[in-house]
C-alpha cells in the first residue's frame, strides 16, 4: 500500500488509549480507528489527516418563538472528510447534540461512505433545541435560519444534508426552498430525504431500516440461521427502528419486543409490527400507552433472549454495564454508535456477532446517494430499481467486510474501519496533499 507508515520517529497510536465505556462519541471512533489504523500500518501524517474534522462550524441560530420571545439555539455542522466526494450528512434537531457527538457523527458517515462504495465524504449537523416542545411553525423558522446560516457551506457539490434524528422529509424540504431562494434557482440536489414530490428518491425513507434488513439476513445466512426461526428485538421505534422491525417481520422474523423514549413494549408470541406504527402515527410518534403487549424498560429489552437485537435508537446504549447480559446472537446496529468500545470487548468474547454502524445502516446514505445522482440526471427511478440496486450494495458491502474481518481476525467493525479507511487514504495519497 502506497501510503505505508513512511516517519517512524514517534507512532501515534503505537500506546492504546484506555478503554473507555463514556458517553464520548469522538473518542469512541477514534479508539477504533486505532486499531484499524494499526493494521493498515497508517502513516502518521495521514492518520492525523484523517482523524482531523475538514471544517466546524458553529452558529447562534436565533427563533421568534409564537409568543413573540427571541429564543436562541446552537447550530453545528462537521465537514469530516472531502476525499472522497462532496460530504454527506444528516442534520438532528435534539436537546443533547453536542460538538463531540457531531464530530463523531460526521467521521462515521466518512467511513460508512467509503464502506458501501458511495463517492461522498462525511459530515453530520445538528441544532441544540428540543423540536417536540416546539410548534411547527418555530421548527420551520428554526430550520430555515439554521440553512441561511450555513448557505456558503451546503450546495449539491459541496455539502449535502439528509434527515437523522428527529428531522424529517418536511424539514428537508425547508431546507431545500431556503437554499434555493438564496441562490435563486430551485437546487433540489442540495438535500437528500426530502419529499418525492420535491425530488426525492421512492424508497428513502425505508432505506436505512431495510439496509438494516439485508444486512441482518446475510448474517443469519452466515451462522446458518433461519429467519422464520428468529426472534428480534428492536431498540427504537422511528425511521430506523420501525421500518427494520417491520421487514423483518415480512421475512419472517418474530419481532418480540420493540421499545422507543417511552419504553419497551413485549409480547413472547410476536408483536404486530404495523398495528404499532399506525398506533404510533396516531400518537405524535410515541408507543406510549399502547396495550397490546407487555411494558418492559429499556434495559430488559437489551437483554431478552432473542436471536436479533437491533439498537436503532441512539449511542452509547450498550456498555460494560450491560453487555454481559446480552444473549442475542446477532447485533445490528441500526443506531449510530450505540455499542460502546469497552462492550464490543464484551461481545466479541462472548461470541456475538456484531454487524456494525458503519456497515447496518449504510442503507439511508446509499439511497441518498441514489435521489442526488437522480436530482442531478432530472430521471427518477423506480422503488423496484431503487430497492435492487440498495440490496445488492448491502449485500456486497457485507461480504466485503465479511472477508475483511476474517482476512485479519478483527471484528466486522474493525474489518469495516480497515475497509473504510483504506480507501479514503488511498484517494488521498492519490490527491496528494495541496499547499
Ligand atoms: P427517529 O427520531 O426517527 O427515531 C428515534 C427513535 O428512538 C424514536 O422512537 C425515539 O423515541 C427512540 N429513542 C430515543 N431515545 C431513546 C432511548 N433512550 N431509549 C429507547 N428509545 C429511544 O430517528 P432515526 O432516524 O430512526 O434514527 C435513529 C438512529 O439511527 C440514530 O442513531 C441515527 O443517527 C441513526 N441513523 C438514521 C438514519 C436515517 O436514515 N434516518 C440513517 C443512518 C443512521
Amino acid at each position: 500500500m502506497p501510503f505505508k507508515r513512511s516517519v517512524y520517529e514517534r507512532s501515534i497510536y503505537q500506546e492504546p488509549a484506555p478503554i473507555r465505556d463514556s458517553d464520548d462519541p469522538f473518542q469512541s471512533m477514534v479508539e477504533r480507528f486505532d486499531v484499524a489504523a494499526e493494521i493498515l500500518e497508517l502513516d502518521p501524517g495521514f492518520y492525523e489527516y484523517l482523524i482531523t474534522p475538514a471544517h466546524v462550524h458553529i452558529t447562534a441560530v436565533p427563533v421568534e418563538m409564537d409568543d413573540g420571545r427571541v429564543k436562541m439555539y446552537e447550530g453545528i455542522r462537521v465537514i469530516h472528510n472531502e476525499v472522497l466526494g462532496p460530504s454527506k450528512g444528516g442534520i438532528r434537531f435534539a436537546p443533547d447534540v453536542s460538538v463531540d457527538e457531531v464530530k463523531a457523527l460526521a467521521a462515521w458517515m466518512t467511513w460508512k461512505c467509503a464502506v458501501v462504495g458511495v463517492p461522498f465524504g462525511g459530515a453530520k449537523g445538528g441544532v441544540r433545541c428540543n423540536p417536540k416542545a416546539m410548534s411547527p411553525k418555530e421548527v420551520e423558522r428554526l430550520t430555515r435560519r439554521y440553512t441561511a446560516n450555513l448557505i456558503d457551506v451546503f450546495g449539491p457539490d459541496k455539502d449535502i444534508p439528509a434527515p437523522d434524528m428527529n428531522t424529517n422529509a418536511q424539514i428537508m424540504a425547508w431546507v431545500l426552498d431556503t437554499y434555493s431562494m438564496h441562490s435563486r434557482r430551485t437546487e433540489n440536489a442540495v438535500v437528500t430525504g426530502k419529499p418525492v414530490l420535491l425530488g426525492g428518491s421512492v424508497g428513502r425513507r425505508e432505506a436505512t431500516g431495510r439496509g438494516v434488513m439485508t444486512v441482518t439476513l446475510s448474517a443469519m445466512e452466515r451462522l446458518g440461521m433461519r429467519a422464520d426461526e428468529s426472534t428480534v428485538a428492536v431498540q427504537g421505534f422511528g425511521n430506523v427502528g420501525s421500518v427494520a422491525a417491520q421487514l423483518l417481520s415480512e421475512q419472517g422474523c418474530k419481532i418480540v419486543a420493540v421499545s422507543d423514549v417511552t419504553g419497551g413494549y413485549y409480547n413472547a408470541d410476536g408483536l404486530d409490527v404495523q398495528a404499532m406504527i399506525e398506533y404510533t402515527e396516531a400518537n405524535n410518534g410515541s408507543l406510549e400507552g399502547y396495550s397490546e403487549a407487555q411494558v418492559i424498560t429499556n434495559d430488559e429489552l437489551l437483554a431478552l433472549d432473542v436471536d436479533v437485537l437491533i439498537p436503532a435508537a441512539k449511542e452509547d446504549q450498550i456498555t460494560k454495564k450491560n453487555a454481559g447480559n446480552v444473549k442475542a446472537r446477532i447485533i445490528a446496529e441500526g443506531a449510530n454508535g450505540p455499542t460502546t468500545p469497552a462492550a464490543d470487548d464484551i461481545l466479541n468474547e462472548q461470541g456475538t456477532l456484531v454487524i456494525p454502524d458503519i456497515l447496518a445502516n449504510a442503507g439511508g446514505v446509499t439511497v441518498s446517494y441514489f435521489e442526488w445522482v437522480q436530482d442531478r440526471q432530472g430521471y427518477f427511478w423506480t422503488l423496484d430499481r431503487v430497492n435492487r440496486r440498495l440490496d445488492r450494495a448491502m449485500r456486497e458491502a457485507f461480504d466485503n467486510v465479511f472477508e475483511a474481518s476474517e482476512q485479519y481476525d478483527v471484528s466486522l467493525r474493525i474489518g469495516a474501519y480497515v475497509l473504510g479507511i483504506d480507501k479514503v487514504a488511498t484517494a488521498l495519497q492519490m490527491r496528494g496533499i495541496y499547499g
